[in-house]
């Protein structure tokens, strides 16, 4: 926020304040015809279970190759589309192609997870725009794992809710993600029948390091989640080590860069070529 007061000093922060401001709308000019330029495109990453490290599941991440600003990260242009309400569009297109992917070009036991933004949830279309990505994919509900955070339940708690409990009676699941970044309340996991808690990454990396915090907050996460009947994903596993430890304390699944880093939807389709090529070579 500018100094308003100080009467003739100088304000320091303007500058930069209008250049955010200036590039922020650049951005938002062009993010309002990426779809239609066919700048955007979804990533796919692996989760694995933990103990057969199997890819049971891929999380689709969206990618923006802007004609005027190259490379955009999710990081700088998911708020952007929420505050700007074209994450409904975009979403609704994120839906359709990543349901399309999975019922056409994955094995029928991999599942495929969304994530959705709070204003999608908000939207009273939400649900229909799964219906109608479920049916024109084919996908078996049950394959649909949407994700969210605990964020959603700051704002219309009760549309929210309703929006997802929609998906569950559809037959899909839904997973909390982030667990333990946000708002953290462990009241939440009461008020809706999640199926996973995905451990953020900084409990992963602090972990690691030895710290006890970290350590405690996973190993009472894992037990919170037995105990509730969800599984626990670990978030951002980047190597040998970091995969045994999240293991060890119990986490049933585990994603992160050790097991693969997001990528092309033709090179997920390869995990699984090579997976088929694999199971022929063990039976042989
Ligand atoms: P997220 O859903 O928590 O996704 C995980 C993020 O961690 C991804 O960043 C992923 O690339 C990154 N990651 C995965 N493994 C590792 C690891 O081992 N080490 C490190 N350092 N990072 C790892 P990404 O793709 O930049 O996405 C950022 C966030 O943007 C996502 O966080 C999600 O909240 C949001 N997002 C991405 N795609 C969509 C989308 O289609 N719709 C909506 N609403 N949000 C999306
Ligand atoms: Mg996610
Ligand atoms: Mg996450
Ligand atoms: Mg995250």
């Amino acid at each position: 926020r500018a100094k308003d007061e100080g009467g003739g000093e100088h304000c320091e922060y303007e500058p930069s304040l209008h250049a955010n401001a200036e590039e922020k709308r650049q951005l938002e000019f062009s993010l309002r015809s990426a779809l239609e330029k066919n700048e955007m495109a979804l990533h796919y990453q692996p989760v694995v279970d933990a103990h057969t490290e199997e890819v049971v599941s891929f999380e689709a991440l969206i990618r923006w190759n802007s004609s005027e600003h190259g490379f955009v990260s999710p990081a700088k242009f998911i708020p952007l589309a929420e505050d700007t309400r074209l994450i409904v569009p975009i979403g609704t297109w994120v839906m359709q192609q990543a349901c399309n992917e999975a019922a056409r070009h994955w094995p029928s036991d991999v599942k495929v997870n969304i994530n959705v933004s709070p204003e999608q949830l908000l939207e009273p279309e939400f649900a229909s725009t799964v219906v109608r990505a479920l049916s024109h994919s084919g996908l078996d509900p049950k394959r649909l794992e949407i994700e969210v955070t605990e964020s959603i339940f700051l704002r219309d708690a009760s549309v929210a809710r309703k929006a997802l409990e929609q998906c569950i009676a559809l037959g899909c699941s839904v997973a909390l993600d982030d667990f333990g970044t946000g708002y953290s309340s462990l009241g939440y996991l009461r008020k809706l029948n999640f199926t996973t808690i995905k451990v953020d990454r900084s409990f992963v990396q602090g972990a690691a390091q030895q710290s006890r915090e970290s350590l405690a907050i996973i190993r009472a996460v894992v037990a919170m989640a037995q105990s509730l009947d969800m599984t626990t994903t670990a978030e951002g596993v980047e190597n040998a080590d970091e995969a045994i430890m999240v293991r060890d304390l119990g986490c049933t699944k585990i994603q992160g860069y050790h097991f693969g880093r997001p990528m092309s939807a033709e090179d997920a389709r390869q995990v699984f070529a090579r997976r088929a090529v694999d199971l022929k070579r063990k039976s042989a």
